[in-house]
């Protein structure tokens, strides 16, 4: 019988996800062979190193400020919860992954042990991208959106297509000059007129619709927002080789959003960013949110793709407007009223890296203290 050790041993060494253990000073005092592959380093190159070397460089500068806090309020932010993060490789490329942490004390050290999943695996993320955008489109609506698009065009089809008939009717029987069909014709043109009344009631109810739907705010740290929705905006093979960069702003902003909503927005504008690189040679990206002189808070996606047409940019929000081959169009216009609906902007530019820049502001509540 193999000892506890040695089986210990073999689950480390096995395991699929990548485990990293540092102390309380964050320094790595293990580093598995899955992490290896993960990371691109090896062990020796990390053991002894602060966990900050596999982080991009926002969230490596405030790592140690996350830690300290944990060890003076006890507050647990990640540990023993689990969130999606951004990873950064040797060769500075990122990624994202699942991180849990396990907290372990011992006789006169404390260890933290973090179990890593990469996210761009497809297969082995399969099923928690479709969970969580599962939980995102719905929120977002933008399933429903999909169907109320359908339904407006069936609403708004059948009554237009029964006026037109009776219009075609009408006029038949307006030129037959036969007794009694102008009365006839006449109320052919009023059956008309009431199936067109029909499509305008159709149309004015989507539009209350629409509007009514209700945002369910709270305050939000936006960095973690925009962090999160960009992890689960770059899984998959698309993002592979785009260097993302975090130019956050330290104030660590806070405002009141629909969380799900706003990363709904952010995930658009990644994937769009995305879309727009591949294919392209030069492959950068920057998020960045900031306090503007006015008090509001600023968040930008930037990309070194082609950038957008003049022709495009005029209708860019324009519902059903894409250049995609399997495109909706529907992206920039949904990410608009979600934006508009928290009393922010959203626009376009042209970016410092060559290609597009969206950004769009969200009032302020308040930089985040703690
Ligand atoms: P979709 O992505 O389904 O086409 P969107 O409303 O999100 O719908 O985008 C509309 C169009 O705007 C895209 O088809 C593309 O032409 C253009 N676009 C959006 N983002 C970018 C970007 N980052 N770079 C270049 N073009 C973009």
């Amino acid at each position: 019988m193999p000892n506890e050790d040695q089986i210990l041993q073999t689950v480390y060494d096995t395991s699929a996800d990548a485990i990293v253990v540092i102390d309380e000073n964050a320094i790595v005092q293990s580093f598995n062979r899955t992490a290896e592959k993960m990371f691109g380093f090896s062990a020796s190159d990390v053991l002894g190193q602060n966990i900050k070397v596999l982080m991009p460089p926002y969230f490596a500068a405030h790592h140690d400020g996350y830690m300290e806090r944990y060890m003076k309020t006890g507050e647990r932010r990640i540990i023993g919860i689990g969130r999606i993060v951004t990873g950064q490789r040797k060769d500075g490329s990122t990624f994202p992954i699942e991180l849990s942490i396990g907290e372990a004390k011992t006789s006169n050290r404390r260890l933290f042990t973090g179990f890593i999943r990469d996210l761009t695996d497809k297969q082995r993320v399969e099923q928690r991208v479709h969970e969580l955008q599962e939980e995102l489109i719905h929120a977002a609506r933008l399933a429903s959106l999909g169907e109320i698009t359908s339904m407006v065009a069936h609403e708004v089809n059948q009554p237009l297509s029964a006026s037109g008939t009776y219009l075609e009717v009408a006029r038949e029987l307006f030129n037959s000059h036969e007794e009694g069909n102008h009365a006839k014709g006449l109320k052919a043109l009023d059956q008309a007129e009431a199936q067109i009344k029909r499509v305008g009631d159709t149309v004015r109810r989507i539009r209350e619709f629409a509007r009514k739907k209700t945002l369910e705010l709270a305050l939000e740290d936006i960095n973690r927002v925009i962090e999160e929705a960009n992890a689960i905006a770059a899984v998959g093979s698309k993002a592979r080789n785009i260097r993302t960069t975090f130019n956050l702003s330290p104030l660590r902003p806070i405002a009141m959003v629909d969380r799900i909503q706003i990363q709904q927005v952010v995930m658009n504008l990644v994937r769009n960013a995305i879309d727009a690189m591949t294919g392209h040679e030069r492959r950068e990206m920057v998020l960045q949110s900031l306090v503007t002189i006015d008090s509001q808070l600023e968040i930008s996606v930037l990309d070194s793709g082609p950038g957008v047409s003049e022709e495009t940019a005029k209708k860019l929000f324009t519902p059903f407007v894409t250049t995609k081959k399997d495109g909706t169009g529907l992206g920039l216009a949904i990410c608009r009223t979600i934006v508009e609906a928290h009393g922010g902007k959203l626009w376009y530019e042209n970016s410092s890296l060559g290609g597009a820049a969206f950004k769009f502001t969200l009032p302020l509540v308040a930089p985040n203290n703690d």
